[in-house]
């Protein structure tokens, strides 16, 4: 499976935004783009110049898409997937992206971030209304209950974890914190994303 081999870090400090990759440590003063806000490489300061329309359209889309953690091919397939739904395409999209199974137990605080709630996922701790679901790019529905497994190798552990993000849940979803699970009570709207995007920028960049 292709995957990310760079810092993480580096994703943020380049997008100029943070995209929180990192669990804990991006809510502290050791986050990267707290102590250092340039552009990564050597001649990241002298690079802060003006991006044309192109290049504008094609950051936001890498912004998404890394914060997301999914690879160029799918990011398109999710885009070409919302164009044909009803509705606005933007939105659309950001609503496929929600639904993936690996931010919804982000979501939940049952993963400090969408990189380690895949890992859960991928490795069977994780149940999608009764059933083991390994499949981190899953798309949850309404009414779904998504759960940590109880013959998952360490209960308490996600219970501390979950404590400890004292995470703020998003209203599409609601917690049962004592049985470590949730449950899909409405379809994710852009305001329910803890992050500044121009949609517009990104199908904007597809449909040149
Ligand atoms: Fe981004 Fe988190 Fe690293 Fe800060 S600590 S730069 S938010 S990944």
């Amino acid at each position: 499976m292709a995957r990310y081999t760079e810092s993480v870090c580096r994703i943020c400090r380049r997008e100029g935004t943070k995209l929180f990759l990192k669990g804990d440590r991006c809510y502290g003063a050791k986050c990267a783009l707290t102590k250092r806000a340039t552009v990564p490489g050597e001649h990241g300061q002298a690079r802060a110049r003006k991006m044309s329309e192109y290049g504008t359209q094609l950051r936001e889309k890498q912004k998404v898409r890394k914060s997301y953690g999914v690879m160029e091919k799918q990011f398109r397939r999710y885009f070409d997937k919302a164009e044909n739904m009803k509705g606005v395409t933007g939105e659309n999209m950001l609503q496929l992206l929600e639904r993936r199974l690996d931010n919804v137990v982000y979501r939940l605080g049952f993963g400090n971030s969408r990189a380690q709630a895949r890992q859960f996922i991928l490795h069977g701790h994780i149940s999608v209304n009764g059933k083991k679901v390994n499949i981190p790019s899953y798309l949850v529905d309404m009414g779904d209950v998504i759960a940590i497994r109880e013959r998952s190798y360490d209960v308490e552990q996600f219970k501390a974890m979950r404590e400890g993000t004292g995470k703020i849940v998003p209203k599409w979803l609601t917690i049962n914190a004592a049985e470590l699970s949730g449950t899909v009570t409405a379809m994710p709207t852009k305001e329910d994303i803890d992050l500044t995007i121009e949609e517009h920028l990104i199908v904007e960049f597809y449909s040149r």
